[in-house]
């Protein structure tokens, strides 16, 4: 068993590879790890030369590991396909674009003999990314923090240190809808975090559309909170209270007071508001539903058409 695994997942990242493989030797070589560590490249269905890059990494470097998917199944997935896999004592979960810094690995890594069990790196600052792209992650991890029981941290990705044992309970989640820094702060343990300043993408471009962007918000919320749902069933009360009482008013308009116009615009109006508001609550129950029934057919996560790593459980 090696002391540490670095999972990195791959989504058309040729123009980075090289440098983040030296980056990573750079640091990793002078901590000087009595087990040593070992790389788990998960190549997440890349169109360019990524995975010919890393297949050459590999032949030349027999700490290289790696794992290829059939097609594109999105980042989060990418990740659970190299906890599957890591051996190690502790794992690094870190980007390719070199948006997270290897230089920060060490800082991390001595934390762990702290006594901590999840050391994650919270984003001081973020460096060329577009103004809705940080408002847009601001306010959701606000709204996240705000709705859920547990503490997951605000303005915190993937990139972090987390021993064995969580290791262990992460595979021990088989759930479809994956929101990983969300297990790991339901996990539990002693957690603790460092600062750091998020330098822009080194190359390429993301590969994070604004769908898998949404799609990552949805899995997050619908996994670890059912706000949505009950702020659904108090908006239909509102909503219905307040229908009730113009009902009243017209009956009372109609029968009593004589007083009834036409009414075309408040007719409207309800019937807009109500209709509005129905569907969004059904939209709600929909989202939670979608990934109810992807969680009963009980798929595979992932398909993977080539690695040199064994399979769990078939060592
Ligand atoms: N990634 C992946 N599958 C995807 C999209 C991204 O494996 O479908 C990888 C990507 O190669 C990178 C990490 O996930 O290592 C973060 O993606 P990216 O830098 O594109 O996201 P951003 O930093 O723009 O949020
Ligand atoms: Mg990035």
């Amino acid at each position: 068993m090696v002391d540490l695994s670095v999972i990195i997942p791959i989504y058309n990242e040729e123009t980075n590879i090289p440098a983040l493989y030296e980056r990573l030797g750079g640091v990793l070589d002078p901590m000087r790890l009595p087990g040593g560590y070992e790389f788990i490249f998960v190549n997440d269905g890349s169109r360019d030369q990524s995975l010919a890059l890393i297949e050459n990494l590999a032949a030349r470097d027999e700490r290289v590991r790696f794992i290829t998917f059939s097609r594109n199944f999105g980042h989060q997935i990418a990740v659970t396909a190299g906890l599957d896999r890591a051996e190690g004592q502790a794992v690094v979960i870190i980007d390719a674009d070199l948006q997270d810094p290897p230089e920060l690995i060490p800082q991390l890594y001595q934390k762990l003999s702290e006594g901590y069990e999840v050391v994650y790196a919270k984003r001081r600052s973020r460096q060329g990314e577009s103004a809705a792209k940080k408002l847009t992650a601001k306010l959701f991890y606000r709204i996240l923090a705000s709705i859920t029981h547990i503490s997951i941290p605000v303005d915190t990705g993937d990139f972090r240190v987390i021993s064995r044992k969580v290791v262990e309970a992460l595979r021990r989640m088989p759930e479809q809808n994956k929101f990983i820094r969300g297990q790991i702060s339901w996990i539990g343990y002693r957690q603790t975090h460092l600062e750091y300043d998020r330098a822009e993408r080194a190359g390429g471009e993301t590969g994070y559309t604004y769908r898998k962007m949404l799609k990552l918000a949805l899995d997050g919320i619908t996994a670890f909170s059912d706000v949505p749902l009950k702020a659904a069933t108090v908006s239909g009360f509102v909503v219905s209270g307040i229908a009730f009482l113009v009902m009243l008013y017209t009956l009372y308009a109609r029968f009593i007071s004589h007083d009834y116009e036409p009414g075309w615009a408040s007719l409207m109006v309800s019937i807009l508001f109500l209709g509005g508001v129905q569907l969004i609550a059904v939209g709600i129950i929909g989202e939670y539903i979608a990934r109810l029934s992807a969680n009963v057919r009980q798929r595979p996560l992932y398909i993977v058409s080539d690695s040199n790593i064994a399979p769990p459980g078939e060592k």
